[in-house]
């Protein structure tokens, strides 16, 4: 988000209505149970249940859910774990092609998303010949002839750079699930214990965000954050959340209505800044609604105390993921990618795990 440009893309997304399609819509379930509920509401009553794969028809949309019929019945489903069956996600098929596994304990699912279940586990080192290939997944041949998918990103054949490669498939495996579960396990003892964090990667899709100097797009990078911050505040016992596992498309409402849909403690929207001056430069953390104003002013002190960029303070901007929300919330704007040195800074793995400290840290601060 920039003033210029970040603005337009903010204001074209402020414009969403209730829609009524004109025509129906077939959409494909993305996760591995989801509950339809009789209104467009997560503490609505449920009247069924859908799996992995199940494809709907979609009569309308509201405020982040759809409508479709189960059983005969009129029922809703959140927008957010579904994606249109005939979208962009189109199959691209290879042969003979193989891949090397890179870390240890790489889980092996039942479908293209970490929303799936783990099917296998491979260590380091293991190959495997590739059945076809989905965005970021690919479908492997396993041993004993089945198939079963694995994140690109921790393979040899990764397209991604060594950072993000090295990001932890575990820190996107708890996110993304169904979304009425008011998460009340949590994963330590640590500082965080208990507490819900939703990370919000901003953009995403056909959405780009800004573009950096050397061509970096700010919805990649705001990914890479999210999985690094998400690793760090999970080892600090904190459920997390993210809005996105993947490079999807989700409007402004829809990440509100995620923050809504849990017993949030903080959502955190992620994001690098852009800028036509090249010499501008450095992170800032904003906040819309008074009450998050001294969230707003810990958080920038620990990126300040956390990272070598330049420290541009707190501002206080409406914006609709956070004017919207009802649980504080802040955004980030973790540099600048159309400076030289930052561009440089935030690829490094040091960055990201800096960041990822900053903002347990504070977060621990803030609730204790
Ligand atoms: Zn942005």
């Amino acid at each position: 988000m920039k003033k210029i440009v970040g603005f337009s893309i903010l204001c074209f997304f402020f414009i969403l209505p209730a829609t009524v399609f004109a025509q129906e819509k077939v959409y494909e379930v993305d996760a591995s149970v989801l509950l339809v509920r009789e209104e467009p509401a997560s503490n609505s009553d449920v009247i069924g249940k859908l799996q992995a794969g199940d494809k709907i028809k979609v009569f309308q949309e509201k405020h982040g859910w759809y409508q479709t019929y189960v059983n005969g019945q009129s029922g809703w489903v959140a927008s957010q774990y579904l994606f249109a069956s005939d979208s962009e996600t189109a199959v691209e098929t290879t042969s003979s092609k193989e891949i090397t596994v890179q870390a240890e304990g790489t889980r092996i699912r039942s479908g293209p998303d970490t929303s799936n279940s783990i099917i296998n586990f491979a260590t380091n080192g293991d190959k495997f010949s590739v059945v076809e290939t989905q965005s970021d997944w690919i479908k492997v041949q396993l041993n004993d002839g089945s198939t079963g998918w694995v994140a690109r990103w921790l393979t040899s054949d990764s397209a991604n750079d060594s950072q993000s490669s090295s990001s932890n498939e575990t820190t996107q495996s708890e996110s993304a699930e169904v979304e009425q579960v008011a998460r009340t396990e949590n994963n330590g003892d640590g500082d965080l214990s208990g507490y819900n964090i939703v990370l919000d990667p901003g953009h995403g899709g056909h959405d780009p965000g800004a573009i950096g100097l050397y061509g970096n797009q700010e919805k990649d990078l705001a990914m890479i954050a999210a999985n690094q911050i998400a690793s760090d505040l999970e080892s600090a016992g904190a459920n997390v959340i993210l809005t996105r596992s993947n490079d999807t498309f989700i409007s402004l409402e829809e990440r509100v209505n995620i923050s809504h849909s849990y017993h949030t403690d903080a959502f955190i929207s992620l994001h690098y800044n852009a800028n036509p001056l090249r010499l501008v430069n450095g992170i800032s953390t904003y906040y819309t609604n008074d009450s998050d104003q001294s969230f707003a002013y810990q958080m920038q002190q620990s990126l300040a105390e956390h990272v070598d960029l330049t420290d541009r303070g707190v501002m206080h901007e409406s914006l609709h993921v956070l004017r919207n929300n009802d649980n504080p919330a802040l955004l980030l704007e973790l540099g600048f990618i159309t400076n030289p040195h930052d561009i440089e800074v935030i690829q490094t793995e040091s960055y990201q795990s800096n960041i990822g400290q900053a903002v347990t840290n504070a977060l621990s601060n803030y609730f204790h």
